[in-house]
């Protein structure tokens, strides 16, 4: 079964000067389930489009895409809710926790938002920041963690609410590279342990080397 499958996908920009940029043109992909991919290619080449419009944080033009065979309802809204709280988790480069919690609400906060209740919230996060190896940083706020130990959460949190496939855009950019790689170890070992498919956005040749496929694109084509 695909996990996800787009069928001439495009995304142009229009501006009001008549400028056209054209982000994506006819992208056509078939992602397995419990695939780790990665997609690679220069600035600009729409790998962030892309992902965005998988994840349904944008629209495409034209073209259909598939989650679980089932293509997505970009006007209906709570198709979208729907995936994004019970089948898509993200991961972005600048981490994007809420400064104002702690790593545990951070990682309770889409818990918190399906309603799960509040004691299972607590052994839901603190199962899962012991399994990124925070078990010790719980109660830190996220300026007073490193970059790495940031993604960690982020990646705790991405997991919540046990995803079927996690969208992650240029995940260890902000990262040193020794940093970098503990993190794409990490994602790797979650997604051969846990059958999370992975799409990942990425210039970093060690996480092409970990994926099961690389995807290159260039000008919002598909190059091989
Ligand atoms: P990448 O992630 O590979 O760097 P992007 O998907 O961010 O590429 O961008 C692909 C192209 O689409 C670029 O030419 C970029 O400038 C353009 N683009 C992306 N987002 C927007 C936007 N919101 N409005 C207009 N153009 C955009
Ligand atoms: P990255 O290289 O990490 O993909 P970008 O610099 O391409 O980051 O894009 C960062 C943000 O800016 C994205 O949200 C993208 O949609 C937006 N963006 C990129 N290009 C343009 C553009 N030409 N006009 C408006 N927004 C843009």
């Amino acid at each position: 079964m695909n996990i996800v499958e787009t069928r001439n996908l495009a995304k142009y920009y229009t501006f009001d000067s008549g400028l056209r940029v054209e982000a994506l043109r006819g992208i056509n992909v078939n992602i397995e389930e419990g695939d780790f991919v990665s997609f690679m290619g220069p600035s600009g080449s729409g790998k962030s489009t892309l992902l965005n419009i998988v994840g349904c944080l944008d629209q495409p033009t034209s073209g259909n895409v598939f989650i679980e065979g089932r293509e997505i309802d970009y006007r209906n809204s709570s198709n979208l809710v729907r995936l994004h709280r019970q089948t898509i988790g993200f991961i972005f480069q600048a981490f994007n926790l809420i400064s104002t919690m702690n790593a545990m609400e951070n990682v309770c906060y889409p818990l918190y938002f399906n309603r799960v209740p509040h004691s299972r919230q607590e052994k839901r996060a603190t199962e899962l920041l012991n399994l990124v190896g925070l078990g010790d940083r719980m109660h830190h706020l996220p300026s007073e963690l490193s970059g790495g130990e940031q993604q960690r959460v982020a990646i705790a949190r991405a997991l919540a609410n046990n995803p079927k496939l996690i969208l992650a855009d240029e995940p260890t950019g902000n990262l040193d590279s020794g940093t970098g790689k503990k993190v794409t170890d990490l994602m790797r070992k979650i997604n051969r342990e846990q059958g999370v498919s992975f799409l990942v956005t990425t210039h970093d040749h060690e996480m092409a080397r970990t994926a099961d496929r690389v995807i290159k694109l260039k000008d919002g084509k598909i190059t091989d």
